[in-house]
């Protein structure tokens, strides 16, 4: 199968209000044109400098999602360009992010990530960590961030009703977020699913797919 028809079997089939994150990490920029050329806008990756580089070559119409786990001193390199920040995991990450948008003049829409999988080696906030980064008066002095919602990974397990039950209860907390809403706290966006999960992920109520290995097909790494 062909980037292309993978790309139109899976945008065929999603609910309208679903948005489709093209995962190219590890891919060739030649890849990401394929895909861009079938009409595919919203691309994530997960390392900085992978993205950085893409970026420089690429359209620049294409929507950049860094979706990996950031190291505070390389968000500079992205400031400049990136469309969303998935994996904000701290207070301290979203204060560089706000430097750098600040240097730039613009805001920077950000999803913070919430560990819903059992495994230990995920990152991510606890329920109660994202709520009290929520609540903080911190929180209030970053003006050039926006938290636009929540991201979540599921546990990697063939146990269909262990993936659901994680992604109901990121659901459910993320709808009891709307109390916090302010002038850079706007839930809209739930990033959950990917390529062995993202049709349970819609059931329960995602707004963003971030899908790689049905699109581009399997990775040698990562
Ligand atoms: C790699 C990755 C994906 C895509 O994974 P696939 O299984 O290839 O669809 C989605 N989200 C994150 C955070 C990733 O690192």
């Amino acid at each position: 199968m062909s980037i292309k028809n993978n790309l139109n079997n899976i945008t065929r089939t999603i609910p309208e209000n679903v948005t489709l994150i093209a995962v190219s990490k590890t891919q060739p920029a030649a890849s990401v044109l394929e895909a861009y050329q079938a009409g595919q806008r919203a691309f994530g990756e997960n390392k900085i400098q992978e993205m950085v580089e893409k970026f420089d070559i690429l359209p620049k119409d294409i929507e950049w999602h860094m979706i990996g786990h950031l190291q505070s001193n390389k968000v500079k390199y992205m400031a400049h360009f990136v469309h969303l920040i998935h994996g904000v995991d701290s207070f301290k990450t979203l204060q560089e992010i706000n430097k750098q948008a600040l240097k730039h003049n613009r805001s920077i829409n950000c999803l913070l990530e919430i560990k819903i999988a059992s495994e230990a080696t995920k990152f991510g906030l606890s329920f109660a960590e994202a709520e009290e980064l929520l609540k903080s008066e911190e929180l209030k002095s970053l003006k050039n961030i926006n938290i636009a919602g929540l991201m979540g990974m599921a546990s990697f397990t063939d146990g269909q009703e262990i993936i659901r039950g994680e992604f109901k209860s990121l659901k459910y907390f993320f709808d009891s977020l709307q109390k916090y809403k302010s002038f850079n706290v706007n839930p809209a966006i739930l990033s959950m699913g990917m390529s062995g999960d993202y049709e349970i992920a819609i059931e329960e109520g995602s707004t963003m797919i971030r899908v790689g290995s049905a699109i581009f097909g399997l990775r040698n790494y990562n």
